[in-house]
């Protein structure tokens, strides 16, 4: 036993897993590849597991020059639907390696250029010489000729390094809208509105501007489901997401809290204008005769209670998002399709 490091034999023996350690580490090596998680994670499941899709993206990057860390990180944001913060910034680090490569590739290929510069230079003198000539140019030739080689290599790996770059680039942006945007309504998702608030409270206390939030909640919807269906009830959940989304602006943000509510920052309102703008809404909805398209059957009048709170005597995203849905309850309790405003206790 060495110190608290205990040994531990793997179930089947040694045998299969030595072998399986060694295949992953000579993939990592002979890439070059760092032993991160992420690397070892795609070299491992590329090893062991039957999944044609990452095998076949894999192989097109050994075949595209390598399994780079950019190659890597672009066939994790290929397949991720969830990203934790962490693996984005390990991404991020991977194309700022790859960036760093670029400018070794450019500043080296300036150093060949100013020798290329000297050498011509130097040989000048030569060149005047009609005895020495024949050596120089041959010398320069050579010289040329290294040069035109090394520029080609150069413009290769420049171009492959740029194309990797694109795709990263593209992907990490598909992967981070993925990862903050609810599938159901296409509305941001809770860890979206979370990042949002913390910035508006912070952007409302340093310009000294209201900040209003709301708390929706679709009125006895547990009903809908019961007699429609869950289906009819994600269309009833998207269908509100699309009225509260239609004021969305730089100044509103509407985002989905999860199941039937919703969460929206007024930014530069206070709470009766916000109030105000959700009664609109209220009404309108409360108004229409909706019924499902495919069976023809009604379904009622629907509504939704609100409870909105600002940012006067409250601390931080917690405390509002807490007086918003105490006011919300209060509504609730009072007969529902109701918006009202939190108390200053609340
Ligand atoms: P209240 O007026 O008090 O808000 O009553 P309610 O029935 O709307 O409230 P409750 O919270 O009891 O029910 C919400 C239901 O929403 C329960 C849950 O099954 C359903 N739900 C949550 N997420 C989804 C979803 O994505 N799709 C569907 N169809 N239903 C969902
Ligand atoms: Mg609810
Ligand atoms: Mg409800």
């Amino acid at each position: 036993m060495n110190g608290n490091i205990a040994q531990v034999t793997p179930p089947g023996g040694t045998g299969p897993w030595r072998r399986l350690y060694d295949e992953i580490g000579k993939l990592l090596f002979e890439n070059g590849l760092e032993p991160t998680p992420q690397n070892f994670d795609v070299c491992h499941r590329y090893l062991t597991a039957n999944d044609g899709e990452l095998n076949s993206q894999v192989e097109r990057a050994i075949k595209a020059g390598g399994l780079t860390a950019v190659s890597v990180a672009s066939i994790i944001a290929q397949r991720s639907v969830e990203l934790s913060a962490d693996d984005l910034s390990v991404m991020a680090s991977g194309a700022q390696n790859q960036l760093d490569k670029i400018m070794t590739i450019v500043l080296r290929s300036g150093e060949d250029v100013r020798s290329y510069g000297n050498a011509l230079q130097e040989n000048h003198e030569a060149l005047q010489n009609p005895e020495t000539t024949v050596t120089t140019v041959a010398d320069l030739v050579a010289l040329t000729r290294t040069m035109i080689e090394k520029s080609r290599e150069v413009e290769e790996k420049l171009r492959s390094s740029a194309d990797e770059i694109t795709s990263l680039r593209d992907n990490l942006a598909e992967a981070r809208k993925k990862a903050e945007t609810d599938p159901l309504t296409g509305l941001p998702n809770r860890g979206s509105l979370d990042k949002r608030l913390v910035d508006a409270i912070e952007k409302a206390r340093a310009n000294h501007t209201p900040l209003s939030v709301g708390i929706v909640d679709i009125d006895k919807f547990k009903t809908i489901n019961d007699t429609h269906g869950h289906l009819v009830g994600d269309e009833v959940i998207k269908f509100v997401a699309s009225l509260l989304h239609k004021k969305d602006s730089e100044r509103l943000f509407v985002a989905r809290f999860g199941g039937e509510e919703f969460v929206m920052l007024f930014e530069n309102e206070d709470p009766v204008a916000a109030a105000a703008e959700l009664n609109e809404i209220r009404e309108r909805l409360h108004k229409l005769e909706l019924k499902n398209t495919t069976t023809g059957s009604k379904l009622g009048r629907l509504s939704f209670s609100a409870g909105i709170a600002d940012l006067t005597g409250r601390e931080g995203s917690s405390q509002i998002l807490k007086a918003a849905d105490t006011a919300l309850y209060r509504a609730k309790n009072d007969g529902r399709n109701r918006v009202y405003i939190a108390d200053p206790n609340e």
